[in-house]
């Protein structure tokens, strides 16, 4: 997933230093060396983070970061903050202004990486979410828009999974009374433990002997019901390789051993915040669009709704230069389901097709129904990996398992799929879906229950 960054600095080495780490990562780096460079440039460009260093001989950071949050127009960027090591009152002030996260120098490799990687999923998360608001409906947008402002931290419910009870009673200790906290003991549990209940965020400690933390934040991640709860890892310094791994997985952000209260106060806020504010979000666009976009069968954006969203996203990713993935989907003979189980059958083979298209691709995917026994896919930021992981991984959820839908035994259903990218700015939708169509038809056509790729 690429990004564009702003690095702010006005010490030319602090620039390259920065800009080199981050280009060896393929971000898109971009640098201001004064204020009103700053604003000018969150202003012009699609900024995806904001790097600002407050310790800068001629610029006011904090200020920067203040103007950026008050402009309706760049309030959105999240701002990255670097202080330094032992100055907690930077923090304070950073919270203030309203700083999103904080790194303290000297800058950590790994730590960089981490807070930068979280934030740019949480951005082209909520882009993703403003934009398809955007589709639908202008006010639905606007009250989403305020809805961070409003959005309170406190009386977060939180769920610490860690299997040395005093160190997670020390760790409770200090997020109570502002929040709600369970302690579970046994991460094998951790799976029913938050199935059900509403907590807003798991606190996972790295020094389980026993049972891979890891496993149970992938457990987590994979289920409907957790899969959009944010996960803090608490690691020792020694454990950074699975830390890496961690992020790899959707874990949101990490706190090194041992924990500070103050961090932890603050990246426990963070989380919460992004989390409501995403909540909010959904919830506006599910009230205000779910009838006029939906198709009624499935539950998926229909038809009319994805014709014009794909213009808006094709548009978005050719400015920016951002990959995009379109599959297209179609069950494999289902013709043939109605004719021998009949067309109410027929209806439950797509139902629950829909449940596990919609289970299998990732909370930045849009899937809708295209008409009939046809799906669309819209992977925004996506390249070729992620898209094959996906479309795979839907090919195999449904070949994988019969369907009990009702007709004697299990219906074993299979489907094909058709994957294409943009490629150039002369792309239009209709370019793109002809593109996917054409490898849907390879995939029938070289024995169906398969993925194509579009060879451009
Ligand atoms: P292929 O593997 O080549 O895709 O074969 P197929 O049988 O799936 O394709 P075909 O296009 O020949 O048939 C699709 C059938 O799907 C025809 C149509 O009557 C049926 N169909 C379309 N929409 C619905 C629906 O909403 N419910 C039911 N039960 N059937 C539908
Ligand atoms: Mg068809
Ligand atoms: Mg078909």
């Amino acid at each position: 997933m690429t990004a564009r960054i702003l690095i702010v600095d006005d010490i030319p080495t602090n620039v390259r230093l920065l800009e080199a780490r981050l280009s060896a990562e393929y971000y898109d780096v971009v640098t201001a060396s004064s204020e009103p460079e700053a604003l000018a440039i969150c202003e012009s460009q699609d900024i995806d983070i904001v790097l600002l260093d407050v310790m800068m001989p001629e610029i006011d950071g904090f200020e920067v970061c203040e103007r950026l949050k008050i402009n309706p127009k760049t309030q959105h960027v999240p701002v990255l903050m670097i202080t330094a090591f032992d100055q907690s009152s930077d923090r304070v002030r950073g919270l203030e202004v309203g700083a999103d996260d904080f790194l303290t120098k000297p800058v950590d490799d790994v730590q960089l990486m981490t807070r930068v990687k979280s934030l740019v999923r949480l951005k082209s998360l909520t882009d993703e979410l403003r934009a398809r608001v955007m589709t639908g409906q202008r006010i639905a947008v606007e009250d989403a828009l305020q809805a961070m402002d409003k959005i309170n931290t406190a009386g977060g419910a939180i769920l610490i999974i860690d299997i040395d009870l005093r160190h997670a009673e020390r760790i409770k200790s200090c997020l109570e009374p502002e929040h709600d906290v369970d302690i579970l003991t046994n991460p094998a549990d951790a799976v029913f433990q938050v199935t059900g209940a509403q907590y807003e965020l798991a606190l996972v400690t790295m020094s389980l002997v026993d049972f891979d933390p890891l496993r149970a934040c992938l457990q987590m991640r994979t289920l409907e019901h957790t899969r959009n709860l944010p996960i803090i890892l608490i690691a020792d310094a020694a454990d950074k390789p699975k830390v890496v791994r961690a992020l790899d997985l959707g874990v949101n952000d990490f706190i090194s051993r041992p924990v500070e209260r103050h961090e932890l106060a603050t990246r426990v806020r963070t989380q919460i915040r992004r989390h409501r504010y995403a909540l909010e979000l959904r919830q506006s666009v599910n009230n205000t669009m779910v009838l006029a976009v939906t198709d009624d069968m499935t539950g998926l954006y229909n038809r009319r709704y994805f014709d014009r969203h794909l213009g808006v996203m094709l548009g978005k990713a050719q400015e920016l230069k951002r990959d995009m993935a379109l599959m297209i989907l179609d069950i494999d003979h289902f013709k043939a389901i109605n004719d021998s189980h009949g067309n109410d059958i027929g209806d439950a083979v797509i139902r629950e097709f829909a449940v596990r298209l919609k289970r299998n691709i990732r909370g930045i995917d849009l899937a809708c129904r295209f008409g009939g026994e046809e799906f669309v896919v819209l992977m925004p930021n996506t390249d070729f990996r992620q898209a094959k992981a996906v479309a795979e991984r839907v090919q195999q959820s449904i070949s994988d398992w019969g369907f009990e839908v009702g007709a004697p035994g299990s219906l074993s259903v299979t489907v094909s799929a058709g994957v294409t990218f943009n490629e150039s700015a002369a792309d239009t939708p209709e370019s793109l879906i002809k593109r996917a169509d054409a490898a849907l038809y390879r995939a029938k056509r070289e024995g169906r229950n398969r993925v194509v790729f579009d060879a451009a």
